[in-house]
């Protein structure tokens, strides 16, 4: 770079994080996603490391948020509201504990409060004499804007603060969000009703407070939490976590997970248990906040620029990312759904390129006004699919092409049906299309069903689009003719591929259930019916009252259990299957070798390190425990693996006892010995010099 180089860099760079800024903070619609407006600041902060001199006070990474919106009176705050700076990994966190550790002197005793950083915006609430007088959101560090009537909106925010005796003034800081599972009503809410959706839980929360009117601020889910304190006149409070105590005195919501460390490890490894447990939080987190506890620790660090040299935000790797919609293509599943999919231009997202991403189904498409062509925001979360949350309106250059969702199915050409009640178009034509046909062989012959190795997407396309098979019944009737001179089909592979298949019909009856495709019927219900109703015959004759009986298996899975038994195709499978000679009775189950876990009620979910789903339930039930796949205040223990989703959130929610792999196994190594049953492990056992809210 010569010289003038840096400097238009810079330039460039604080012109566009300034209209980020502005967009983002003032009209709560950001044009880019938070991981590509972070390696704009990235950038911009080491330009002005490399280059000192072309530092001034007006850029970004010295300023906070953007100046207040022109409809809303303006409040100087009486002790700027700072940001935080990030670490993006360990290794800057180990970097920022060095230098705290460095500055406060290697004899300082420290000590850490660790806090969720819930995805939402700053505000700030003064009590004269107990009562809120002022409500302010950050503004610009300096200046904010007086959203007080709106804040007494939210049921979280105390009109008057719990005390006999309350400090004279004290101004309390702390975090407006939405609830993720609220942000998706209010998005259903607002596409119905046409009104622009909001991108994210956070411009949710942030639009929803900054409006005009106050009314409207109150219909909308807000829910505060406090984490901090500004001038105070009548209390003394000397440290972080004491603060957070006496928040919670007066009557202020303050997040439970906080956590008071003493060694920094500990600090990192419950930094750690938070990343896995992201995905099953109730709202969004961008990360952890670390602050060192003491105040008079604190007052020495200080400041630099806009973020105080006392705290950091350990974020998590970023979810969300911005990128052009090429093209949407529908896909046929094995039932017959259509489902929309986006072409993407490749993005890189949590280390992995994304090049396609789910837009769910047809009124998602238009709610959200998506077109071909539009900048759009994907979101990549735990084990769930990528998918477009929405367009970038401001993006838009006017070449973009509404979509338009298919009448007919593009594989058999049959006008599509819309499922009353649902928001999915169907292809009627069940037995024969073609693309429903590949998908129910992939599945038929999957390892959790007929297990028949061999056999995947390609070979099944293949059988099909060469009329070896119609439907799934037809594999056992393959002759080694009908695949010879097919592409990759040699006579040793024909021959392994028969014996395989003619092996797959001694596999038990709870799989073949599976891979017959009922919607609504996995692994744990199709164990559920072969053990109650012990033959396929008592399936297909029961009703759906004597379904519900069965426990696990709801009223939706008997529905689709009824009308899949009744279609005349299906008959005529499972009349070509008994034919070929499948197992069509249940094996009765060993007989329990303990009934220790009698009356327990496990749920499976998320993959465990060893053992299969099955395994992990024939477990359970060979020690007298049931298996079902819902979770219910009645469920005892909920067995969790890796990417466990919604079944994990609804256990946390409810309370009920947690498992992983290795707490199973200890479970029913105890009942084994003939040990009284053994304890629950402790499903997160503090660490030595962990403190939590009740200890104190
Ligand atoms: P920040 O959100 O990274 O961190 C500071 C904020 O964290 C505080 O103001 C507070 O609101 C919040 N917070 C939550 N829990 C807290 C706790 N327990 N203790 C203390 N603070 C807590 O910083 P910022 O300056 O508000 O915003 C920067 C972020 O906003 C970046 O992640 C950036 O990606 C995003 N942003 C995005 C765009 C865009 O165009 N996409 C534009 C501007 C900013």
């Amino acid at each position: 770079m010569n010289s003038t180089e840096p400097a238009q860099r810079i330039a460039a760079l604080r012109t566009a994080i300034q209209e980020h800024n502005y967009r983002y903070y003032v009209l709560d619609d950001p044009a880019v996603s938070d991981a590509a407006y972070d390696a704009l600041m990235q950038e911009l902060r080491a330009l002005e490391a490399a280059y000192p001199e072309l530092l001034t006070p007006d850029s970004p990474t010295q300023r906070v948020g953007a100046p207040p919106a022109s409809h809303f009176a303006r409040i100087q705050h009486p002790q700027p509201m700072l940001s935080l700076g990030n670490a993006f990994d360990e290794a800057d966190l180990l970097a920022w504990h060095e230098r705290v550790r460095r500055l406060l002197g290697a004899d300082a005793a420290l000590a850490f409060v660790v806090e969720p950083k819930i995805d939402g915006l700053a505000v700030a609430l003064t009590y004269q004499d107990g009562h809120l007088v002022r409500g302010a959101t950050r503004g610009d560090g300096e200046v904010g804007e007086d959203v007080t009537a709106n804040l007494r909106t939210l049921a979280s925010v105390p009109l008057t603060l719990r005390s006999d005796q309350p400090p004279a003034l004290i101004e309390i800081r702390g975090e407006v969000y939405m609830r993720l599972a609220d942000f998706e009503e209010l998005n259903q809410r607002l596409a119905a009703a046409g009104e622009r959706i909001a991108a994210n839980p956070r411009n949710a929360a942030a639009g929803s407070l900054r409006q005009k009117d106050p009314a409207i601020t109150a219909t909308r889910p807000l829910r505060f939490f406090a984490y901090a304190v500004g001038p105070v006149q009548g209390a003394d409070l000397r440290s972080q976590w004491e603060t957070l105590r006496y928040l919670q005195t007066l009557g202020l919501p303050t997040n439970h997970d906080a956590r008071h460390f003493t060694d920094f490890a500990d600090v990192l490894a419950y930094c750690q248990q938070w990343m896995a447990r992201r995905d099953s939080l109730p709202y969004e987190a961008d990360g952890m906040v670390i602050k060192v506890d003491n105040f008079g620790q604190q007052a020495e660090l200080g400041v630099v620029g806009r973020d105080p040299r006392w705290a950091i935000a350990y974020k998590f790797p970023a979810r969300e990312a911005t990128t052009r919609l090429l093209n949407i293509v529908v896909n046929v599943g094995r039932t017959g759904v259509v489902t929309p999919n986006a072409e993407l231009e490749p993005v890189l997202l949590g280390g992995v390129t994304v090049r396609n991403a789910s837009l769910h189904n047809d009124d998602y498409i238009r709610q959200r006004d998506i077109r071909i062509g539009d900048m759009v925001v994907i979101k990549r979360a735990g084990d769930v699919i990528p998918y477009v949350i929405g367009p970038v309106i401001s993006q838009r250059t006017g070449t973009e092409q509404p979509y338009v969702f298919p009448k007919h199915c593009p594989a058999c050409d049959t006008p599509l049906e819309r499922v009353e009640g649902e928001a999915a178009w169907r292809c009627p034509n069940f037995g024969i299309c073609p693309a429903q046909l590949v998908r129910r062989v992939e599945h038929f012959v999957s390892r959790s069903a007929m297990d028949i190795v061999g056999i995947g997407e390609k070979q099944a396309e293949l059988f099909v689009t060469q009329g070896v098979i119609n439907d799934v019944a037809d594999l056992y009737y393959v002759k080694s003719d009908d695949l010879a001179g097919m592409e990759g089909f040699g006579s040793r592979r024909i021959a392994n591929l028969l014996q395989a298949i003619e092996q797959s019909k001694q596999r038990p009856l709870e799989r073949l259930i599976v891979g017959l495709g009922i919607r609504y019927v996995g692994s744990v219900a199709a164990q559920l019916l072969a053990r109650h109703l012990g033959s396929l015959d008592a399936l297909m004759n029961a009703t759906q009252a004597e379904l519900e009986e069965i426990e696990g298996i709801g009223p939706v899975a008997a529905a689709s259990i009824v009308d899949f038994f009744q279609r005349p195709e299906e008959q005529q499978v499972i009349a070509k299957l008994r034919a070929a000679g499948l197992t069509l009775t249940a094996t009765p189950p060993p007989p329990p070798q303990s009934d220790g876990l009698a009356g327990k009620t496990f749920v499976l979910t998320g993959t465990l390190p060893t053992l299969t789903r099955e395994a992990a339930a024939a477990l359970i039930q060979a020690h007298g425990g049931k298996v079902t796949s819902s979770v219910t205040k009645k469920t005892s223990y909920v067995v969790a693996g890796a990417d466990a989703g919604s079944k994990l959130a609804k256990a946390q929610e409810l309370g009920i006892p947690l498992l992983d792999e290795d707490g199973l196994r200890a479970l029913v190594a105890a009942l084994d010995a003939k040990t009284p049953s053994a304890p629950a492990p402790e499903a997160n056992s503090a660490p030595d010099s962990q403190l939590r809210f009740e200890d104190l």
